[in-house]
């Protein structure tokens, strides 16, 4: 993810932080500095929501173990200033599975809860009692609390991408197919963002606009990329990988690339290996080409800046299990090799974006038929 740094890496898992997140703790950070709180309050304040974080990471974790046991793998973690988002390879094969998974991580924050209550219980009355109520939230047990509590909640709501949108589409999808499933949790999710943001702006509470944005653009996203991927259900690599290409060899230098690139052939190329017949070893995308000549030198081999770990697809692979094999690897291209090992395309997110817009515009077209749609 794009202005993101990784702080740690927990079970295998990069645990990473986004720039957003990390200017809203320096903004709490200033703003109680500069409100004549000191130095030692502003820490406190920073600290608090920190450890608030910490609550969300454990929430991640929850979700991310429980798609291990399942024999998903977790890209990511990303904080963001109103929470973390796991990012899971694929969605699991069966929606009983995807249901624990999106369950697992609300029920991390009930035990944090069932944990603190005995703490706060006893003490709760006994603040609440005294002639001047003390309040209770500026206690750093019952905040914790609190917080918790209110991210059970939240999570709950059955609507994307709430971890609840997940159960929701698990269970709608038992009865309607997933795609019409997503897009009605997905409806939801949009409605009640516009509520959120109605509120936000009548009470005058940004953080509940922020909310709202946030919860409007996940909605949005996971409808999408639910109908993206059903376009290829059952479609076969062949009818979509690109046939007219360039290669280049791993002992190229990386001048030829940029040639090619200039020529406007394609963005991203096979890499061969450096013996003629070799098979490809990779893909050297129009990034990591322009990354390797920021560093200054066009004499490297094309070798150095190849990518390995897109793998290769075959031309019967079903053209989903390729898609979620370049969104696990994160790779924009895959080589399609033949039974004999020879090069015989390949598959790019540009143009399985392309072949999905074209099967789009002629169901539109078969909808408007005479007779059998609006006008
Ligand atoms: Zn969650």
């Amino acid at each position: 993810m794009r202005w993101s740094w990784q702080i740690a890496k927990v079970a295998g898992i990069p645990v990473r932080i986004h720039a957003t997140f990390a200017l809203f703790i320096i903004w709490i950070f200033i703003t109680s500095l500069t409100g004549g709180q000191g130095f030692a309050h502003a820490a406190q304040a920073a600290g608090t929501i920190l450890a608030i974080f910490a609550c969300v990471v454990l929430h991640e974790f929850g979700h991310a173990l429980t798609a291990r046991r399942y024999g998903v793998k977790t890209r990511d973690i990303t904080l963001f200033p109103i929470g973390g988002v796991a990012r899971l390879e694929r969605i699991p094969e069966k929606p009983s599975q995807e249901i624990l998974i999106a369950l697992a991580g609300p029920a991390v924050n009930v035990v944090i809860v069932l944990a603190l209550l005995p703490i706060v219980l006893p003490v709760l009355s006994t603040l609440l009692a005294a002639p001047v109520p003390v309040y209770p939230m500026g206690w750093f047990p019952a905040l914790l609390l609190y917080v918790n509590v209110m991210l059970v909640l939240f999570n709950l709501i059955p609507a994307f991408p709430m971890d609840g949108g997940r159960v929701f589409r698990a269970a709608l999808a038992s009865r309607l197919d997933y795609v019409r499933a997503t897009q009605i949790a997905a409806g939801v999710g949009q409605g009640i963002a516009l509520l959120f943001g109605l509120g936000g702006l009548l009470r005058g509470e940004p953080m509940l606009l922020f909310i709202a944005l946030f919860v409007f653009i996940g909605a949005t996203q996971e409808s999408a990329a639910v109908q993206m991927r059903s376009v290829f259900t059952g479609v076969p690599v062949t009818r979509a990988m690109i046939r007219d290409f360039r290669t280049l060899r791993a002992d190229d230098p990386l001048s030829r690339a940029v040639d090619l690139l200039l020529e406007g052939h394609q963005q991203d190329f096979p890499v061969l290996g450096a013996r003629p017949g070799d098979p490809p070893i990779g893909i050297l995308t129009r990034s990591d080409l322009l990354r390797a000549l920021a560093e200054g030198r066009t004499d490297r081999p094309v070798g150095d800046a190849t990518r390995r770990n897109c793998g290769t697809a075959h031309p019967r692979d079903l053209l989903e299990d390729v898609f979620r094999r370049m969104e696990g690897s994160g790779c924009p291209a895959v080589p399609v090799v033949g039974d004999d090992g020879s090069i015989l395309g390949m598959v790019t997110l540009e143009n399985v974006g392309e072949l999905a817009m074209v099967r789009a515009a002629i169901d539109r077209g078969r909808v408007r038929e005479p007779g059998t749609g609006p006008r």
